[in-house]
Parts: structure tokens; C-alpha cells; sequence
């Protein structure tokens, strides 16, 4: 599955809120996958992957807030010393964004401007 740096941390937060029902199906169902196969390949990709192919905020195959997302997959990457293209198991690079990020300062500081930072500084994640 391609995904962009930043999605390691969203899929993690996820509890069931999105920006429409078909945003929100869509990605229910790949956290769910994710959860029940956690060996899944995963590809870091620059630019709209596998949740942004059912978002509306997606025109003409890119994300009409890029600038933002792209600085959010940027400050990911190097949070965790990785680059676009990178490889690795689901459980492996959620395992390292959740001991990185998720459970330290960076959090904060990556994700507070997002709009959804509110919700998702509430929600408990638990390790892999
Ligand atoms: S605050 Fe935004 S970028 Fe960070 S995990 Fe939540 S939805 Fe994703
Ligand atoms: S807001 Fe942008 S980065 Fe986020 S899922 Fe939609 S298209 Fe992708």
C-alpha cells in the first residue's frame, strides 16, 4: 500500500471522523485492514496515496491543501530519519511513529496545526 508520511499518524488516530462518508468508509476500512494484517507492505510516497484516492479534497490528483500536507509528510520523514520510497511493514513504521511522535513532544509540534489536531490529541493510541 502507498502511503504518505503523515498517514502513519492518522490511521493511528483514526476513530471514525472524516471529511465525508465515502472519505470516512474508505478509510475505516483500510485501518481496519491495517489492524487485522499489521505485516502489510508499506511504501512512503510523496503526493496522494491510498486515503487520499477517496478524498474530496483531492483535484486533479493532488491534495488542494498540499502545502500543508506536504510540510506535515516532510517534518514525519525526518522525524523518524526516512525518505520517499522507503519500504517497510505497517507494523514497523507505526511502531516507530507511535515511540517517535506520537508519544513525544513531536507530536505537537508536527500535528498542531491540523484541524483535526484537537480531536486527535484526545485520542489514545496503543503501541503495535
Ligand atoms: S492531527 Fe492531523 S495530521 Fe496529525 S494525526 Fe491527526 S489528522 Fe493526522
Ligand atoms: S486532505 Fe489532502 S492529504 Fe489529506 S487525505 Fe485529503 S487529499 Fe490526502
Amino acid at each position: 500500500m502507498l502511503l504518505r508520511p503523515h498517514h502513519l499518524l492518522c490511521i493511528q488516530k483514526f476513530t471514525g471522523h472524516g471529511y465525508d462518508a465515502g472519505f470516512t468508509a474508505h478509510m475505516t476500512a483500510v485501518s481496519e485492514m491495517l489492524r487485522g494484517q499489521p505485516d502489510s507492505r508499506i511504501v512512503l510516497k510523496q503526493g496522494a496515496d491510498a486515503l487520499c484516492a477517496r478524498c474530496p479534497h483531492l483535484r486533479d490528483g493532488e491534495c488542494d491543501a498540499a502545502d500543508k500536507t506536504d510540510a506535515l509528510d516532510r517534518n514525519v520523514l525526518d522525524a523518524l530519519s526516512l525518505q520517499y520510497g522507503d519500504a517497510g511493514t505497517w507494523r514497523a513504521f507505526a511502531g516507530d511513529a507511535y515511540t517517535k511522535i506520537l508519544q513525544t513532544h513531536a507530536f505537537h509540534k508536527i500535528c498542531s496545526c491540523c484541524q483535526w489536531y484537537d480531536l486527535c490529541r484526545r485520542t489514545e493510541v496503543s503501541s503495535l
